[in-house]
């Protein structure tokens, strides 16, 4: 299988000029995820759906949204998919109101973005890494199909986070087959990308910075709507995501045009060439 160039990617993305690489000089990498395939330049368009995966709703929208954001402001869709409710994350209020809480708080947040919030019920700080869940993420992109796929790297201190990039990774693979009999039909992803995630730092690689300049307001008030947001839970989710994207957007200035230039940005990750076989190599599963 082919592998594509950075600029390959950015075009398929449907937001070429509004991503810079951070490593020009890099080698391209390829990065087709098994049970993917390559799109046209022709079929690549700003309309693309663009869903993020994550095992708490914090994790979309703190790392996620501002790309989704990008994409809907585009032309395109975007998609907020947590696999958890985030129920254990403030020991100070009940899990069943916290869940409540960010279940509210994503959703409150997709609107702001124009986006759409999508949830699985499984319980914070144990979702199974099993084919259970693999098969309900495998239907949720038959039903919502979309383009890109951005989830967490696997570098990861979370248990929930790890167990994510698995499932993610093999919901991609299984919706791509059409000899996996679900209610709808194969859908092919064309690009999988790692979000950058405090949590999920290990190895994590800057491949990609994508201009959020114009959604950056909104995603701001979107994560407003979280009550961990300031800090309440002990880390300055504020402080950090913000700032962070500020310095992303410094460093994706650097060797650029002026009249390219942008003030903020998100660095994706992009899947590491190891996994990028083609699927006809793969044994059936
Ligand atoms: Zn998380």
């Amino acid at each position: 299988m082919k592998q594509r160039s950075r600029r390959e990617i950015l075009k398929e993305l449907g937001i070429g000029a509004a991503v810079m690489s951070a490593r020009p000089k890099d080698s391209p990498q390829g990065t087709v995820w098994p049970g993917a395939r390559s799109k046209t330049s022709s079929e690549a368009s700003a309309h693309a759906t663009l869903m993020a995966i994550a095992a708490h709703p914090g994790d979309t929208v703190f790392t996620m949204a501002a790309a989704a954001g990008r994409q809907v402001n585009a032309g395109g869709r975007g998609v907020l998919f947590s696999l958890t409710h985030g129920e254990h994350g403030d020991p100070a209020i009940p899990p069943a109101e916290y869940g409540a809480m960010q279940v509210a708080a994503t959703e409150k947040a997709a609107k702001i973005l124009g986006a759409e919030a999508l949830f699985l019920p499984y319980p914070d700080g144990e979702l199974p890494n099993n084919e259970a869940v693999r098969f309900q993420v495998c239907d949720a992109i038959r039903k919502y199909k979309p383009d890109i796929i951005i989830t967490h790297w696997k570098g990861s201190m979370h248990k929930d986070h790890r167990a994510c990039y698995h499932i993610v990774g093999d919901a991609i693979f299984y919706a791509g087959l059409p000899g996996i009999k679900r209610e709808l039909p194969a859908h092919s992803v064309s690009q999988l990308l790692f979000a950058e995630n405090w949590e999920d730092a290990k190895g994590f690689k800057d491949d990609l910075y994508l201009d959020v300049t114009p959604v950056f307001a909104r995603w701001v008030e979107a994560c407003e709507a979280f009550p961990m947001w300031r800090g309440e839970t002990g880390f300055d989710y504020d402080d950090y995501y913000k700032s962070l994207a500020v310095t992303r957007g410094a460093l994706a200035r650097v060797g650029q045009k002026r009249s390219n230039r942008f003030k903020v940005a998100v660095a994706l990750m992009l899947a590491p060439s190891w996994l990028a076989r083609p699927v006809e190599s793969l044994p059936s599963p």
